[in-house]
Order: C-alpha cells, then sequence, then structure tokens
C-alpha cells in the first residue's frame, strides 16, 4: 500500500509573500496569479504612456527641488501623483498634442495644476 506522506508542515504560514503588497499566500500559484494595483503598475512601466508620465513626474520632481536626483519607477508607483500623471499623459494622447514632454515642461512651469487640466 502506497504510503501516503502526511507532511507535518505549519500550513497557517503563509510562505509566498507579494513582494509589492506583502500580502501573504500559502502557495505559488496563488501568488503567480495574484495582481495587487502595485504589481499592475509595475507591468506596465515598458508602456508608452506610463514612461511618458513617469517623464512628467521627474520633470515634476526637478521643479521642485533644483538639486533632488531623479525618482526611480518604483518610487512613481508608489506616489500619489502615480494616477494624476498617467491620467494627464492619457488626456496628451487623445487630443494628439505634438510634443507631450514640452506641453509637461510648459505646464510645470506655468504652475498649472494637473487635476485642473484633465478634468
Ligand atoms: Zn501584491
Amino acid at each position: 500500500m502506497a504510503g501516503q506522506t502526511k507532511k507535518s508542515e505549519t500550513s497557517s504560514a503563509k510562505a509566498f509573500v507579494c513582494e509589492h503588497c506583502q500580502k501573504g499566500f500559502s502557495k505559488e500559484t496563488v501568488l503567480a496569479v495574484h495582481n495587487c494595483e502595485t504589481k499592475r503598475r509595475l507591468a506596465q512601466e515598458k508602456e508608452s504612456g506610463v514612461r511618458l508620465g513617469f517623464n512628467c513626474f521627474n520633470q515634476f520632481h526637478r521643479s521642485l527641488r533644483s538639486t533632488a536626483a531623479d525618482k526611480t519607477y518604483r518610487e512613481f508607483v508608489d506616489s500619489p501623483y502615480y494616477l494624476a500623471f498617467v491620467k494627464f499623459v492619457r488626456y496628451l494622447v487623445e487630443i494628439r498634442a505634438v510634443a507631450p514632454e514640452s506641453y509637461c515642461d510648459w505646464l510645470l512651469r506655468n504652475n498649472k495644476k494637473l487635476d485642473d487640466l484633465v478634468s
């Protein structure tokens, strides 16, 4: 008779933790299909719209603090401004802005509020 191996593991421990939201899962497969906002945002890093939003975000930060180093993409993702910038870039694409990055630059220099423009 084939012995059933009973694993006496501490099954309550969530061995697989999402590195983005720190949520724990008991199975690796569940973690793999798990999707959270941060994971989704990180996966979109290569999208042109998101990249442009990221560039604008850095322009925005440079305009605030002259000596600041550029922010990382991860910092952008965690930033409360993430949605505002991505929304703004989608808006630029929608109106077919000729040079979105210059537009972004102009916007920041003139102290326009992103939310005012997009809404
Ligand atoms: Zn997660």
